[in-house]
């Protein structure tokens, strides 16, 4: 079901070729969108408890008309699958729903119902009545220009997530911000369609590492059960998601496992842009990566660099648990989870992995090497 299939023709959706997103066509002032409330620098209102937060977003979303949904740049499963699920939850409230990320969808997330309608830009304009933000710390997150205008609903669920935005719901505890957005459509009586389950599973899915992290709880698992029984196919997601591998991925693969280096409970890896060319390989491909590196028997916290075009160094950070890797990302400027995050770092890469390296040895210094942990 996509949410922007009943638009009328001659829609006010215009895509500019300079990659701008335009929303021309006039909505009703609300009140919530007007300079006095910008870009978040107005009122910032947070609620002690999460029925509260609820019935606020709900509020915004009853008393507006027409809506940005946005969340992160290099969107992932929880962000594509948590923007899906939001538009469905507005439509089905009578609203509009404008879609849009800074960077292109993974392939692997191409086949959720919906995903053609999520559009690509670099600035957003228009008479939305509020923006709702998935998953991100800031507004600079988005990497999307022109937000500062609006009234920012920020949902997040990351350990270092902040109440940047002017109404703010954030729990820590959410396997992923979908199923914030779940219990947002419970809270709304939505019905939650198999559409809508099948873009929430693939959240809860995907933010747990195929329900391996640390934020698996037993709840987790009531929620994959009523996702499943409101219509979503496990078996078919988790082949779109896990067995639907490009082989330039592979190829990238080969080549950053013959970086791999492992210094007992650290483990990290690297590829530079020329790997990315020799390989043709896409953005998404880097994804999991570092997985490689934590999976060793043994090591405690490892570290994904991988160069960009311009020099900078995308660094993924992962953890088995007794090493907070969202505290050492939010050091360096990033953020995360405890047990993943990730944070931009000035090149070149030498330099940034001097940088990681000297936060994490210290986080594993205490730890004593057990018999059998040192296989390589
Ligand atoms: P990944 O390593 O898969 O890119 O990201 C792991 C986790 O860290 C995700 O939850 C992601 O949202 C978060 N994360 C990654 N990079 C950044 C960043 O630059 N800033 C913030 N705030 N969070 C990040
Ligand atoms: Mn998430």
């Amino acid at each position: 079901m996509n949410p922007m299939e009943d638009k009328p023709a001659g829609s006010p959706i215009d895509r500019k070729p300079g990659g701008e997103f335009n929303h021309t066509a006039a909505g009703p002032d609300l009140g919530l969108g007007s300079a006095q409330t910008a870009g978040a620098a107005g009122s910032r209102r947070s609620f002690p408890n999460q029925g509260e937060s609820i019935a606020a977003i709900l509020d915004v979303i009853r008393r507006g008309e027409r809506f940005l949904v946005c969340s992160h740049s290099r969107p992932d499963g929880d962000a594509v699958g948590s923007m899906l699920a939001t538009g469905m939850l507005l439509q089905q409230m009578g609203k509009r729903a404008d879609l849009v990320t800074a960077d292109r969808i993974p392939n692997i997330y191409r086949e959720l119902p919906g995903a053609e309608g999520i559009r690509c830009a670099m600035r957003v304009h228009g008479p939305y009545d509020a923006v709702i933000m998935l998953e991100c710390d800031s507004l600079d997150r988005t990497r999307l220009r022109g937000l500062e205008a609006f009234f920012v609903v920020n949902i997040d669920h990351h350990s270092t997530g902040r109440e940047f935005a002017n109404l703010n719901w954030i729990d820590r505890e959410g396997a992923s911000v979908g199923e914030l957005v779940y219990r947002l459509a419970k809270a709304a009586g939505a019905t939650v369609t198999p559409e809508m389950a099948t873009c929430l599973y693939t959240t809860v899915l995907t933010d747990t590492g195929g329900f391996c992290y640390g934020n698996t709880q037993a709840s987790t698992f009531e929620l994959a059960r009523e996702l499943t029984l409101a219509g979503a196919d496990p078996l078919r997601i988790a082949q779109e998601v896990y067995f639907s591998t490009a082989s330039s991925k592979l190829l990238l693969l080969g080549a950053a496992l013959s970086n791999l280096k492992r210094d007992g409970r650290l483990a990290w890896l690297w590829i530079t842009h020329q790997d990315m060319v020799r390989s043709c390989a896409a953005e998404e491909d880097c994804e999991g990566i570092v997985n490689y590196a934590i999976c060793i028997a043994g090591v405690e916290a490892a570290a994904f660099l991988r160069e960009l075009p311009e020099r900078t160094i995308r660094l993924s950070l992962r953890s088995k648990g007794r090493v907070d890797v969202a505290a050492i990302a939010a050091r360096l400027g990033g953020g995360g989870h405890e047990n993943a995050a990730g944070v931009t770092l000035e090149g070149p890469l030498h330099r940034a992995l001097d940088e990681i390296l000297v936060e994490l040895r210290p986080q594993v210094a205490e730890m004593a090497v057990e018999p059998g942990d040192g296989r390589s």
